[in-house]
């Protein structure tokens, strides 16, 4: 691996040299540790790691490297991923449905937090430790994401005030978490979220342990890079804002942690004039694509290398799968030049990419090739 490294100053001149007929991801830690960096220089709390988004050990070790100790699991297979790759790790488990063995798991990998969205869920959780942490889970009808998180999860204000009362009744610890939706496109659900929070815990007559403001934080899907920073400053104001004592913060940041530590290289199979068939679709890199759109970071290189330049022409985009599903809701501007055999390298794939793809038909994008640090 060291070679191959000397040998790759970036992704063109590697597939130049390899010419790979299978999709290829390339890791580039430096970026993690960038992005990672800023999550924890500028977040006003903790920082964890919302494991779903993407679990690739070596993303996992990149971003416990780069500081983070909390990770947000979901499952028994995740909790023993984290404590494999980084056994300090701090968990918290916030899938709010839970089967009594996978509670036992959670209690066997020494989760800390647990969230919760309804009663009987919480009334199964009587067998913790006393003062364990349960983080209520609030939805609200807020717009602003890319889609909403709310649909599955989530208490309403009511019935999240019953929960948090009923938490200290049995002795736990009472703490607050919401989702405002993946994506993000500005800070305003944070603040309406901050402040239906502060009102849940006025109205239950709770001081909350902490406030869990999710993940949602947004990558540069084509727009331009987002300002990270003014959604970390309105929460720490709404929070100051909308509580006489703000409690302690933390989020769980899933794509916006790690989408930008991993790109994707497609290869073109067939070129038609009004269509493109690439090795890789819907049913594995590209799941997103068909709910979020295509990523807007997109070049191509011929085989050689060399960027294609010169006017755009859309295209209909179709995975290698033989079902008819398997393709792009819109069509795609790429240079009018494609050819067979050329490359496509999108920027910002390390999130739901690779953690979703299922292999379907034989296909989907596994290879992860890793970059040096100069990339
Ligand atoms: C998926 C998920 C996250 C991460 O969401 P992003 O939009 O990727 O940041 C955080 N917390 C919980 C509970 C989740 O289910």
């Amino acid at each position: 691996m060291g070679i191959e490294q000397a040998l790759m100053p970036s992704p063109e001149a590697w597939l130049a040299r390899e010419r790979p007929d299978e999709p290829v991801f390339f890791f580039c830690p430096r970026r993690l540790g960038e992005v990672a960096t800023r999550f924890l220089d500028g977040f006003p709390g903790l920082v964890s790691y919302a494991v779903k988004a993407n679990p690739l050990p070596e993303l996992i070790d990149g971003v416990w490297r780069a500081g983070v100790r909390v990770f947000d699991v979901a499952s028994p297979a995740e909790m023993a991923l984290v404590r494999a790759q980084c056994p300090g790790a701090v968990l918290h488990y916030h899938n709010p449905v839970r089967s009594q063995a996978e509670i036992i798991a959670g209690l066997e990998h020494r989760c800390v937090s647990w969230s919760v969205d309804r009663m009987r869920e919480l009334e199964k959780l009587a067998a913790l430790p006393a003062g364990t942490e349960i983080a209520v889970r609030l939805k609200l009808p807020v717009a602003g994401a890319a889609y909403d998180f709310g649909a599955k999860f989530g208490a309403g204000p009511a019935d999240a005030v019953a929960l948090l009362r009923r938490v200290v009744e049995m002795g736990l610890t009472p703490s607050l978490t919401f989702h405002p939706g993946t994506q993000c496109r500005g800070a305003a659900p944070w603040e309406r979220y901050i402040h239906a929070a502060a009102e849940v815990a006025l109205e239950a007559g709770v001081t909350l342990h902490r406030l869990n403001v999710g993940g949602g934080f947004p990558s540069d899907r084509g727009e331009g890079h987002p300002d990270l920073e003014t959604i970390f400053a309105t929460i720490a104001r709404s929070a100051r804002d909308a509580f006489e004592t703000p409690p302690a913060l933390v989020c769980e940041p899933g794509r916006g942690l790690c989408a930008e530590a991993l790109m994707l290289a497609l290869r073109v199979k067939a070129v038609e004039a009004d269509a493109l068939f690439v090795n890789d679709g819907i049913y594995g890199g590209l799941a997103e694509w068909r709910d979020l759109g295509a990523m807007g970071r997109v070049r191509v290189i011929d085989p050689s290398g060399r960027l294609r330049a010169g006017p755009a022409q859309a295209r209909i985009v179709f995975g290698p799968t033989c079902d008819s599903l398997d393709r792009l809701p819109e069509p795609m501007p790429l240079p009018a030049t494609i050819a067979e055999g050329d490359f496509l390298i999108c920027e910002g794939m390390g999130a739901y990419s690779r953690a979703l793809v299922t292999g379907f038909n034989g296909y989907g994008a596994r290879r992860v090739v890793p970059m040096s640090e100069a990339f």
